[in-house]
């Protein structure tokens, strides 16, 4: 289950909405973000 971020609007939404076609569903954009789950790192700035 992927989920993607618009571009334009912001507005996350699963893959399982857009089942007609890569596209935002709330303003229509074709230009999504594949979004990734947040990576928790260790940064040490020592
Ligand atoms: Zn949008």
């Amino acid at each position: 289950m992927a989920s993607y971020v618009c571009w334009k609007c912001r507005k996350k939404f699963d893959s399982a909405e857009i089942a007609t076609g890569i596209r935002c569903p709330y303003c229509g954009n074709k230009i999504l973000f594949k979004e990734t789950p947040p990576v928790l790192k260790k940064i040490s700035t020592d």
